[in-house]
């Protein structure tokens, strides 16, 4: 091992400067834990943007992933292999749909869903080729992609990566009247939504919105489409955040915690009226749906089933958010979210008192990151104990102290 300096140093050398991470280098991770290649332990807080809520190297995804790693790893789609079927039946049933698309990242699904949304209002709803419109909310996050950022409010994603792919209109998030009035336009295909806005700051929409968009959307024949890339898996308290809401999405974009972390592995779920206007040669992934990805994502589901992840970021959520509130500091304006979804925003006009913050945590043995400035996502693994909530809201005491 050389002093964290050296890997510092490396990364900022030889590798493109696309993201402002944490000086700290890690090397191992456990359950709720990760540590440092000094050997010093901390408690993840940020758990992989949402992808570890299994834990880090859960033992039986580690098991399923080695398990299949030395039996096949990738046939292409050129080919069948005995564990794709197998894993489609199981998402599908899992999740109540008909039909499943494997990619990897998560940016590929949403891109996926945006195709087969419109090629579903060409088919199927019977709108004029090339008219197509899908309707986004402002404050929006579903990944990088040059399609993707186009109808991004965030400058830095968009700023000098134009021309931008037309087609999406934008509305306010958390305003169901907006959505109403965007969808008498007949070209609407589709409304894409978070039903929390994660890299926003956890913002969390009025009780009833979704149900209420869900029902306009249903009324105008426009699919919902729901990006639970990163609220889905139990990461707030349910299987899926659209579940608090009883909503059923149309088209439902799942990725991160599919793999537990391990690597990465998106899909989208949908039924087949909307499925089975995608043909062969239309889309596609080299690596989408290879067994390797198709053993630990059902390892994956059923590990949070088996360990009720669920139950326990609703009931330690409650508790942190709650705990939290008790250290009435006055640096924090607002904490938010739901289960082990949650930010809390700084009440500074100094632009570094967030990153500051995750410094002084860091030096405790929290890691944690700011979004957009002011806001700091608070995201432990689900596997996370009380007792480590307890200490984390003590950490984070300490460190809005100092
Ligand atoms: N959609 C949402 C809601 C996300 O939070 C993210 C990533 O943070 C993405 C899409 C993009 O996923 P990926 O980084 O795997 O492409």
């Amino acid at each position: 091992m050389f002093p964290p300096q050296h890997y510092l140093d490396l990364e900022h050398q030889y590798s493109a400067h696309n993201y402002h991470p944490l000086p700290v280098v890690l090397s191992r991770g456990q359950g709720p834990h990760v540590w440092d290649v000094e050997g010093k332990r901390y408690l993840d807080f940020l758990s992989g943007y949402s992808a570890v809520n299994q834990g880090h190297c859960h033992p039986r995804l580690v098991q399923a992933l080695c398990e299949q790693a030395c039996r096949l790893s990738l046939t292409s789609r050129a080919f069948h292999s005995d564990k794709l079927g197998e894993y489609a039946e199981f998402i599908t049933r899992f999740f109540g749909y008909d039909k499943m698309l494997p990619m990897n990242t998560g940016v590929e699904a949403v891109e996926t869903a945006i195709k087969i949304t419109r090629k579903w209002g060409y088919e199927v709803k019977g709108i004029p080729d090339g008219m197509a419109k899908i309707v986004v909310c402002t404050g929006n996050f579903h990944g990088r992609s040059s399609t993707v950022i186009s109808f991004s409010s965030d400058p830095s994603a968009r700023t000098h990566f134009g021309p931008y792919m037309p087609g999406f209109l934008t509305i306010p998030y958390n305003d169901a009247a907006s959505l109403e009035e965007a969808l008498q336009d007949p070209t609407v295909a589709g409304f894409l939504v978070e039903p929390i806005q994660g890299e926003a700051g956890v913002v969390v929409p009025d009780e009833g919105y979704l149900s209420t968009c869900k029902a306009l959307c249903e009324k105008n024949r426009v699919l919902f489409i729901a990006d639970e890339i990163q609220t889905g898996l139990a990461r707030t308290g349910k299987m899926l955040a659209c579940d608090h809401e009883g909503v059923r999405a149309d088209v439902l974009i799942l990725g991160k915690a599919l793999s537990g972390g391990l690597l990465p592995i998106s899909a989208v779920l949908t039924d087949k009226e909307v499925m089975d206007c995608i043909h062969p040669g239309e889309h596609g992934s080299t690596f989408g749906g290879n067994p390797l990805a198709c053993a630990v994502a059902m390892e994956a589901l059923r590990v949070l089933k088996d360990e009720n992840l669920a139950e326990n970021a609703k009931k330690l959520g409650t508790i942190f958010r709650e705990g939290i509130r008790q250290l009435n500091s006055p640096m924090i304006t607002l904490v938010r979210g739901k289960g082990l979804l949650n930010a809390i925003v700084i009440n500074n006009s100094d632009p570094e008192a967030a990153w500051n913050i995750c410094l002084r945590m860091k030096d405790r043995g929290l890691l944690a990151k700011p979004t957009h400035g002011d806001k700091i996502r608070l995201a432990p693994t689900l596997v996370i104990k009380e007792e480590q909530i307890r200490k984390a809201v003590a950490i984070i005491g300490e460190s809005l102290r100092s």
